[in-house]
């Protein structure tokens, strides 16, 4: 295969700035890009939050980028994170803020301008540097004028006339919706407010242009492709899914085993591996001395690592937490969130101090920890596109306990006991009395010493590395490069 110039651009990668899965997609890809011998670069915003070993040098002194009536100033800088150049699009006033999209309170008001001005200025970006990418890889949303720039203002434009678009969805439930004025903020022609445009349910919908103007679309796991394309998970994109249900594929998130790593972890107290397993419970011992819980032999212990929003399953958990802590068993969650969460598990841990504890931060260290000793991860989500806790969670030997729903059903199979097979739990039904039942049969299964070992060896053996899906990225951007060439 010739050596593909990539462009990813999101709105987060690790190690810079995360808030999610996206985050960690976007810092390992491209490093598995470049392994592979492609010219692969990133851009993203710079906020606030963005740290960084190394100093971020100045690659573009200014554009002037228009947003709406006005003209906005940007500055390009760059540094190269394993070998892979990370462009920052910085502008204080629109990025330098405590958040990335908004706070706890709700999102910041002027998302259309700010991210109107993220996508306009990578595309500037790419002339003034002179990276003529032969594939824009396009994440969420927030990236999703992208492709519509290209294919209406830029239509003409030589630079950009074989550069083709991908665009993954990590989350529907997630869409950039604003009012119609908005499209004035873009400067995108007004005949686009239509029902085969951006236009969606009278607003203007930055996702929805990210799914009609890319070249190929996917998602992050074949049964959320088939998901969305449903009324149920369709998120009201359904319609415009199924039309592009030939373009539509899922590839299924890898994990960056350099990060996630129970034998080099630096985070954790005791390196472990499938051969030394018996050292991951002292991890289990200082997690929970840390967290002011006692440590007694067979009494397992359940993390749960995410946003506390809707969609990871917080309002099944709530119903039952009131019974799940009469078991003999401790619970440590780690998650920000939405409000109603925060208040409510707040109440729980004064509740129950000796059997639930609560970290509402954002946190990755402690995220190792909890990771590296628990017993249990539970991962009860209404939805989940493709979910990385599950996949890190079997590196470190950590039992996943789900519902069976999108990435979740692709990567976490029943253990059965007769036969040793399986690396998991799981129920079908969005029902509190199915995830009790789901964590009952996983307390069978820890009072049996070699049945839950077994079980932890299956998840500990698998491999979910990024070698494999940045193959099946590689074989979409060229099916996405094919097509432009082909128009
Ligand atoms: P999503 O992208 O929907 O948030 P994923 O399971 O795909 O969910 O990815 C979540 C990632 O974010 C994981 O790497 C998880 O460990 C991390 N994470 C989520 N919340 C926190 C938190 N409060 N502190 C540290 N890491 C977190």
């Amino acid at each position: 295969m010739n050596k593909l110039k990539i462009l990813i651009a999101s709105s987060e990668a690790v190690p810079f700035a995360k808030t999610g899965g996206l985050a960690d997609v976007a810092g390992a890809l491209p490093k598995a890009l470049k392994k592979l011998g492609h010219d692969v670069r990133v851009i993203l915003p710079k906020y606030r939050m963005v740290t960084s070993d190394k100093p971020l040098r100045k690659v573009v002194k200014s554009l002037s980028i228009p947003v709406g009536d006005a003209e906005e100033k940007a500055v390009i800088k760059m540094v190269a994170h394993n070998q892979v150049p990370f462009y920052f699009v910085c502008n204080n006033r629109y990025f330098d803020r405590e958040g990335l999209y908004g706070t706890s309170a709700g999102d910041y008001p002027d998302n259309d301008q700010r991210f109107t001005f993220f996508c306009r200025a990578a595309l500037k970006m790419l002339k003034e540097i002179d990276f003529q990418p032969d594939i824009i890889h396009c994440n969420d949303w927030q990236t999703g004028l992208i492709p519509v720039y290209l294919s209406t203002i830029f239509k003409e434009d030589p630079f950009f006339k074989d550069c083709g678009v991908l665009f993954t969805v990590h989350n529907l439930g997630y869409q950039g919706n604003f009012p119609a004025s908005s499209l004035k903020v873009t400067g995108l022609p007004k005949d686009l407010f239509s029902i085969d445009g951006l236009e969606f349910y009278k607003q203007v919908s930055f996702l929805k242009g990210g799914l009609l103007f890319s070249q190929t679309i996917n998602t992050v796991s074949h049964t959320y492709s088939k998901e969305i394309q449903t009324e149920e998970f369709g998120h009201g994109l359904d319609g415009v899914l199924r039309e592009r249900a030939s373009d539509l594929s899922g590839v299924i998130n890898g994990i960056d085993y350099d990060e996630w790593n129970p034998a080099i972890d630096t985070d954790i107290s005791q390196n472990y591996t499938p051969d030394t397993l018996s050292d991951k419970e002292k991890n289990k011992e200082s997690l929970l001395k840390e967290q002011g819980l006692d440590f007694k032999k067979g009494v397992p212990l359940m993390g749960i690592v995410g946003r506390l929003a809707g969609q990871k399953g917080f309002d099944i958990l709530s119903e039952i937490i009131g019974r799940l802590v009469r078991y003999k068993l401790q619970i440590i969650l780690l998650g920000t969130g939405e409000e109603i969460y925060h208040r409510f598990f707040t109440r729980q841990a004064l509740k129950y101090p000796e059997k639930f504890v609560l970290n509402l931060t954002y946190n990755n260290a402690l995220a190792h920890k909890i990771y590296a000793g628990s017993d249990f991860f539970l991962m009860p989500s209404l939805y989940e596109p493709c979910g990385l806790g599950q996949l890190i969670s079997f590196k470190y030997g950590t039992v996943p306990i789900v519902r069976k729903t999108g990435g979740l059903a692709d990567t976490v199979f029943e253990f059965n006991r007769k036969e040793g097979t399986g690396n998991g739990f799981l129920f079908e039904n969005y029902s509190s009395e199915e995830l009790l039942t789901a964590i009952k049969q996983a307390l069978k299964v820890y009072s049996k010493k070699h049945l839950f070992k077994k079980l932890v060896l299956n998840g500990m053996n698998q491999d979910f590395s990024w070698e494999h899906s940045a193959n099946e990225y590689l074989k979409l951007y060229l099916k996405a490069i094919i097509k432009k060439k082909g128009k």
